[in-house]
């Protein structure tokens, strides 16, 4: 088997080598196989049990949304999937294509939905037209379900050996990979700091995105190294290759080692600055990788992964719990829940504002703006949150904000929330802080406004990056152009960090920047004394942290302070990590 290279960006460093796992999106790469004669029968009832079970999940959404406090265009979307399945094009056709074509499930399935899709496409009437798109939801369905859980990839205890490589998955998809042990991850899209990227980076292993056709290049089972470190695949390695990553693997490992050392030793920089080292989250189980790293508080909690993968919406109570467990969990150390960011590239079917496609989704209904324009849900979360601020020490944080009214209308909600909790005698933290995140550039040239309002600041460089540069942080086309070091970037956040300094409100920072050793140094000349980011580089921080002097840094920040050319930027933070 040849031997080759690809090349991508690697998100997650370190070392892995294992087998290729070839990883579908269910509706579009699905496996074709025919199917014997004699198991014709077999596969027939294969879809029959998919449809009654992707049924009998639509029946109890439905009760489920009639009873919770979801709009009720759910449930009207929910009578029009069951209507769908129902009909004989996907009830009944899929299964003569299996009898006469001896095709497997998904690709009759499959078959046919591009049979209706094309149909759809030739309605006249717009309204119709866009119902393909439910058509394929309810394929969606019945595929998850014939292709089971992620979990049914490999066997069990292969995991550590398989090496997932996918084409595009979205931050749902990926993060059902987090209960998993594998190896690596490849994918061929993903930004620099897209959610999915970000996502495959929160699995702790190594991962390269952005390789273009990896997906389309590598076969089932072949052996692969992945060097995240260095951004690059290599497959079918010789053995000399092979040997070599070996060692530089043991290397890295005792390194490892060593770095967990530093687990419970605080953040001191050698001139004494004591730095909060604190975690981004996705998911309440995050929490024990979180204090495995030593994280002294939650700085990120992106709650909205909690209405992802799942039939509707997180109840009160359901939110309530996930949050309460994260907040007694970190025993008193401050617990950053931000209030749920749908929108862009993180999608949740059956809200309409959502479905709707957007011409530019992340200049669309995201973030605040979505919760916004659904109050109910936003005071839903927001009595969960305030529910569980009794059990710990809880804050709210608020993305994307970009004007002061947005702050407004959210404290206006916040103090409802409260009341309702008054009346109905729940305990919550009433003196609990709320702040923003700084992701958007007018909130950094608005920021006086905001500092008064707010009770703690975070800079979001991920997107404060993307709308800064015009640059979308999930497409890889323009990843070459998404530059955390850019002389505006850098300008904006020396502003944000000078501003919350001359108000005496804390700031932090919680973008991928965060958790990047060379830019550490950087982000404590600037004055940040709070970085949050992904457990699994906790340590290496800390490690870069105690290496520091802040005020040696002092003279070679002043100079980049004052630089406008990026490559004598690059130069002078060269100088910096020395
Ligand atoms: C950011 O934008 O930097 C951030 C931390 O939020 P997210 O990556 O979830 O958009
Ligand atoms: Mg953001």
């Amino acid at each position: 088997m040849p031997s080759f290279a690809l090349q991508g960006l690697g998100v997650s460093s370190g070392i892995a080598i294992g087998r290729a796992q070839l990883v579908s999106h269910a509706t579009f790469e699905v496996a074709h196989y025919s199917i014997p004669a004699g198991r014709v029968d077999g596969e027939i009832a294969r879809l029959d049990h998919a449809l009654t079970e992707v049924r009998a999940e639509l029946l109890g959404l439905h009760g489920a949304m009639t009873a919770g406090d979801a709009p009720a265009e759910f449930s009207a979307f929910i009578d029009v999937h069951t209507m769908i399945l129902s009909d004989p094009t996907i009830a009944e056709v899929p299964k003569r294509l299996i009898a006469e074509q001896h095709c497997n499930a998904e690709w009759a399935l499959t078959q046919q939905m591009n049979v209706l899709v094309e149909q759809f496409e030739e309605i006249e009437d717009a309204y119709l037209r866009e119902r393909k798109a439910d058509v394929v939801q309810v394929v969606e369905r019945v595929l998850k379900r014939l292709l089971g859980k992620p979990g049914a990839l490999v066997p069990a205890g292969a995991e550590q050996h398989t090496i997932l490589v996918a084409h595009d998955l979205s931050p749902a998809d990926v993060i059902q990979f987090k209960t998993h042990r594998y190896a690596g991850f490849i994918t061929d899209l993903g930004g620099v700091t897209s959610h999915t990227t970000i996502v495959a980076r929160s699995l702790a292993v190594p991962a390269v995105t952005a390789t273009h056709n990896a997906r389309a290049l590598i076969r089932e089972n072949e052996l692969l190294i992945l060097d995240g470190t260095n951004h690059v695949v290599i497959v079918n390695p010789d053995k000399a290759v092979l040997a070599e990553y070996r060692a530089k693997q043991g290397a890295l490992d005792v390194e490892r080692t060593k770095l967990r050392r530093l687990k419970t030793k605080p953040a001191t920089t050698r001139d004494g600055h004591l730095i909060e080292l604190q975690a981004n989250i996705e998911l309440p189980d995050d929490l024990v990788q979180a204090l495995d790293n030593g994280a002294t508080g939650i700085g990120l909690f992106r709650s909205e992964f909690l209405f992802l993968n799942r039939e509707g919406l997180p109840s009160e109570d359901e939110q309530f719990e996930a949050y309460r467990s994260v907040a007694a969990g970190m025993d008193g150390k401050p617990v950053t829940i931000r209030t749920f960011d749908l929108g862009a590239d993180k999608q949740k079917e059956g809200l309409d504002g959502l479905a709707r496609v957007a011409p530019n989704p992340a200049l669309g209904l995201r973030a605040v703006r979505f919760c916004l324009a659904e109050p109910r849900l936003f005071l839903t979360q927001l009595r969960a949150i305030l529910r569980a601020s009794h059990y710990g020490r809880v804050k709210i944080l608020v993305p994307m904000l970009a004007s002061i009214s947005e702050i407004e209308q959210t404290l206006v909600l916040i103090a409802q929330a409260k009341d309702s909790l008054a009346e109905r005698g729940v305990p919550y933290d009433p003196g609990i802080e709320v702040g923003g995140m700084i992701e958007i550039p007018a909130a950094v040239l608005a920021i006086s406004a905001f500092l008064e309002k707010l009770d703690f600041l975070s800079i979001g460089t991920n997107d404060l990056i993307q709308y800064t540069l015009a640059v979308d942080r999930s497409d890889d086309a323009v990843a070459h152009l998404y530059d955390p070091l850019h002389p505006a970037v850098l300008k904006l956040i020396a502003m944000a960090i000078a501003g919350a300094a001359r108000a005496r409100v804390p700031i932090a920072v919680c973008g991928e920047m965060a958790g990047d050793p060379q830019l550490t140094r950087l982000l404590l000349g600037l004055g940040l004394r709070n970085l949050s980011m992904h457990p699994a580089q906790l340590l290496t921080i800390k490690q870069r942290v105690l290496a520091t002097d802040v005020g040696a840094l002092m003279p070679f920040i002043a100079r980049m302070r004052r630089l406008d050319d990026p490559a004598k930027l690059v130069a002078q933070l060269d100088k910096l990590n020395e």
